[in-house]
């Protein structure tokens, strides 16, 4: 099946979004978000873009140009999230002090404040969902590393669309892509020459998540699609065994699973 029949099926069978809902692309600069927009567009939805400017460098300032330079060819009204200016901060200092203190590697970090900023901003914007552009690859590279870990469980709130029904301040997450190959993905950005940045950002530490994903990479695609069939079944089970109850964090007030949200706790420096 073509990516583009893929992505459509994907949408309607997980009822990831409909045609009078406002989505927000999280652009990053990379060709997995940028063939989710495209494909948005393609298919007539109501998108708008966000760029999260994590300022680090050369690196940021080449993504943001790609993204603009995307969202100019596409027609898509693109927001801009500043890190510096919004929070004072660069991800590089978060990197250092709280990357230390939590023994976190850079791409966690990155994941925590992310989310954040991306439901706080998807809110501002009367977004109905966001979309992200992980690809079978990184969810099944995911869903390994949860097992390898010893902790399955982590896997159950993942899924081609991740929603808290329950609470009004939480935007569902969609992944059009859940089902495509990184490969494929690849091949599609380069046939419809569309404007992306080639390869990772310069500051990927996370040696286990490369372990594990030259490990998949060594399967053929059936292995890895089986991984995917594998989590899904799992996942239902886990879905109706899971208890956390969404709450408010007590510091920033975004929905989170605790008192006090990943990104408040990480900033308790
Ligand atoms: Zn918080």
């Amino acid at each position: 099946m073509n990516i583009e029949s893929k992505v459509m099926n994907t949408i309607k069978k997980y009822k990831l979004c409909n045609k009078k809902e406002k989505i927000l692309v999280a652009l990053s600069g990379g060709k997995d978000s940028a063939v989710v927009a495209y494909l948005l567009k393609k298919f007539s939805y109501n998108i708008e873009a966000i760029y999260i400017d994590l300022r680090i460098g050369r690196y940021s300032e080449n993504c943001l140009k790609e993204v603009k330079k995307l969202c100019g060819e596409l027609q898509i009204k693109l927001h801009v999230y500043d890190m510096k200016k919004e929070m004072n901060r660069t991800i590089k200092h978060f990197w250092k002090t709280v990357g230390k203190k939590h023994r976190l590697n850079n791409c966690a970090i990155c994941g925590v404040f992310k989310k954040w900023i991306l439901n706080k901003e998807a809110r501002k914007f009367k977004a109905d969902k966001i979309a992200t552009g992980h690809n079978l690859d990184d969810e099944a590279q995911t869903f390994l590393m949860n097992i390898f870990k010893g902790s399955p469980k982590l896997s159950a709130n993942s899924g081609p669309i991740i929603k808290n029904v329950s609470d009004r301040k939480f935007i569902p997450r969609i992944k059009p892509l859940f089902y495509v190959f990184e490969e494929d993905i690849r091949k599609y950005i380069l046939e419809k020459k569309l404007p992306f940045v080639e390869g990772k950002c310069p500051y990927v530490r996370d040696s286990y998540r490369v372990e594990v994903r030259e490990f998949l990479n060594s399967l053929s695609g059936k292995d890895k699609e089986n991984i995917i069939r594998n989590f899904e079944q799992l996942q239902n089970k886990m879905a109706k065994i899971k208890d956390d109850k969404m709450q408010y964090c007590r510091i920033c007030g975004e929905p989170s699973r605790k008192n006090i949200c990943k990104k408040c706790e990480l900033m308790r420096i």
